[in-house]
């Protein structure tokens, strides 16, 4: 039986719900509001972890591939005071591959492969109910009906709407980030710093953390507490006074560290929204939710790992028990939920202790999950 099936949103649950039933052969239409994969900066690198995005990638048939292009040495982690000693130097064995970093557009072009994805089709809304199926409508005017819609369409979804009314709240943290290129030649000295991996540094209610992507590019990422009416004044185009406004916030801090924010290019800022924990809604025949768009939670790690396992159970579910396609949907949401709500309260709690007035909780933290 070939039902019809939409995933709108082509991020990391909506492309691996689709490239496990395109594995399986099944007909799914994705449809994408960017123009295009180029459209917008891809971010920055993904840790998949065992067990979560790796078993996605499994189910995918893309693990092979998936090793050739992460970077195990990108595990690596530092741990800096705010003067800049050493606190923690935390290097993976040569055989560890418990968590191998990847870029998170080399991600997305291994899950689009073969995939035919609808671009520049933004979804405005879904209208469930109707007797031939679920309706979607797009931003184009267009219209169309399927059997099922899977929501992938990210924290401020369009189908979400169809099942909760929830939307998400502000944690109280502000992150903004920073970029900068070919590191180990035009920056050899915070190439050092950073190491392969990660370096971060815990203060009184922030924090920065420097990752390193590949090629060379490192993503700076600051985050501190700030009422949502009361951020600094940010005029993100204007990048001198974003400089500042932040090595302000940051004064005292050692020099290297700070000059991250110095050499630091465009800026982004994204203050961090999370769903309560624990979101779950009533079931509507037709439509579901996977990832972000059903549980945002701060970004401490997982939220791409839960999306894509969550795409691949649902679309292995649907493809080897097409019989009952609203049995398997109620079965995959108990599912996930149970799991979600377990991450969601893992990450508020790491989310509390990793911008804290006590930077000692960041390091305790660390210390509790990191293998020795
Ligand atoms: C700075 C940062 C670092 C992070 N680091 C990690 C990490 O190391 N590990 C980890 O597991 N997670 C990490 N996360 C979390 C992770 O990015 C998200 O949980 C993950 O991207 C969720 O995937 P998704 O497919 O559900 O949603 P998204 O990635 O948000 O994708 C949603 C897609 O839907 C599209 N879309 C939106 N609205 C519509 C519409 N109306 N119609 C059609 N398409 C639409 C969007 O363009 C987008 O392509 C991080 C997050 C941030 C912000």
């Amino acid at each position: 039986m070939r039902h019809r099936i939409a995933v709108i949103g082509g991020g990391p649950a909506g492309l691996t719900f689709a490239r496990v039933l395109h594995r399986h052969d099944h007909p799914v239409a994705v449809f994408e509001r960017d123009p295009g994969p180029d459209a917008r900066p891809p971010g920055g690198t993904l840790d998949l972890h065992e067990g979560l995005g790796r078993l996605a990638l499994e189910k995918a048939g893309l693990l092979a591939e998936f090793q050739e292009l992460s970077r195990p040495e990108g595990q690596a982690m530092r741990i800096l005071d705010t003067d800049g000693t050493v606190l923690r130097d935390w290097l993976p064995r040569p055989d560890d591959r418990a968590n191998p970093e990847i870029d998170r557009g080399q991600l997305r072009d291994l899950l689009l492969g073969p995939l035919d994805v609808r671009w520049g089709r933004g979804v405005t809304q879904v209208v469930p109910g109707a007797r031939d199926g679920v309706q979607v409508h797009f931003a184009d005017g267009r219209q169309e009906t399927f059997d099922l819609v899977v929501g992938a369409d990210g924290a401020w979804s369009r189908v979400r709407p169809a099942l909760s009314p929830v939307t998400p709240h502000y944690t109280g943290v502000t992150s903004i980030e920073t970029s900068l290129d070919d590191v180990d030649t035009r920056h050899p000295d915070l190439a050092r710093l950073i190491g392969d991996g990660s370096m971060a540094v815990y203060g009184v209610n922030r924090s920065l953390v420097a990752q390193r992507n590949s090629g060379g590019h490192v993503k700076v990422y600051t985050k501190f507490r700030a009422p949502l009416d009361r951020h600094p004044n940010l005029d993100l185009a204007d990048v001198e006074a974003v400089r500042s406004s932040l090595l302000a916030l940051f004064d005292g801090w050692a020099a290297l560290v700070l000059d991250l924010l110095r050499q630091g290019t465009a800026f982004v800022h994204r203050p961090l929204y999370v769903l309560p924990v624990s979101h779950t809604w009533t079931h509507v025949p037709g439509v579901t939710l996977l990832g972000d768009a059903a549980h945002l939670m701060p970004p401490l790690g997982v939220g791409a790992n839960l999306a894509m396992l969550e795409g691949a159970e649902l679309a292995e579910s649907i493809a080897t028990a097409p019989g009952d396609l609203d049995g398997t949907v109620r079965a995959f949401e108990e599912q996930m939920w149970a799991r979600a709500g377990k991450w969601a309260e893992i990450t508020a709690a790491g989310l509390e202790r990793l911008v804290s007035p006590d930077p000692t909780e960041a390091l305790a933290l660390f210390d509790e999950v990191q293998p020795s």
